[in-house]
């Protein structure tokens, strides 16, 4: 699985002029089909479909899902969405205050929050770095009230930085540059087979 830009046409210009390249060993991807359709969730309950290109490498022959970096692997709400939810979870509020603001199942919601704070020493300690490395004069967020606000203060804090570096990344929300950051895994561990 590789993440990529939102726009379809930019990504099978770049599939064909073999400017994507494998995350395993660094050789050019060539287009081999599509994924499954996935049905996405949007803000405001808006619905829409994708059907992610799928891509070969050339050279270890292992295929690989291009996923828009609006989605993330496995799930089914837009970065956005689940990333707002992490961030209202992060001002302390439980999973079911943080689903009925969304206006999303209580389960939904709960495995989001299960999956980040299992994974937010690791998102902290990565986003800390990404901040380091690209601010001038890094100022480290305050601790917060728990490890789970702690991340997600990391991927805010490198995000800004980022942004004061690149100014076109103020375009790009700070969910999106976290999934491009980490090839979606913001959730999980390994990035999904497809
Ligand atoms: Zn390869």
């Amino acid at each position: 699985m590789l993440i990529v830009d939102a726009d379809a046409v930019r990504v099978e210009r770049q599939l064909l002029a073999g400017e994507l390249t494998c995350p395993s060993c660094g050789a050019p991807l060539v287009p081999w089909g599509h994924g499954r359709l996935r049905e996405v969730r949007g803000d405001l309950g808006v619905r829409w479909f994708v059907r992610p290109r799928r891509s070969r490498c050339s050279g270890c022959q292992v295929t690989h899902v291009l996923l828009p970096e609006a989605l993330w692997p496995r799930r089914m709400d837009a970065a956005e969405v689940i990333g707002a939810g992490l961030e209202i979870a992060a001002l302390g509020m439980g999973h079911r205050q943080v689903a009925a603001c969304l206006g999303l199942s209580d389960g939904t919601v709960r495995g989001w929050i299960r999956r980040f704070r299992s994974r937010s020493e690791d998102v902290r300690r990565y986003f800390t770095v990404t901040l380091v490395a690209l601010a001038v004069d890094p100022v480290m967020p305050e601790p917060a009230a728990s490890p789970l606000s702690d991340a997600v203060s990391a991927i805010a804090a490198a995000h800004r930085a980022a942004a004061m570096k690149w100014p076109q990344m103020n375009t790009v929300s700070r969910w999106v540059f976290a999934g491009r950051a980490i090839d979606g895994r913001v959730l999980t561990c390994t990035p999904s087979a497809n």
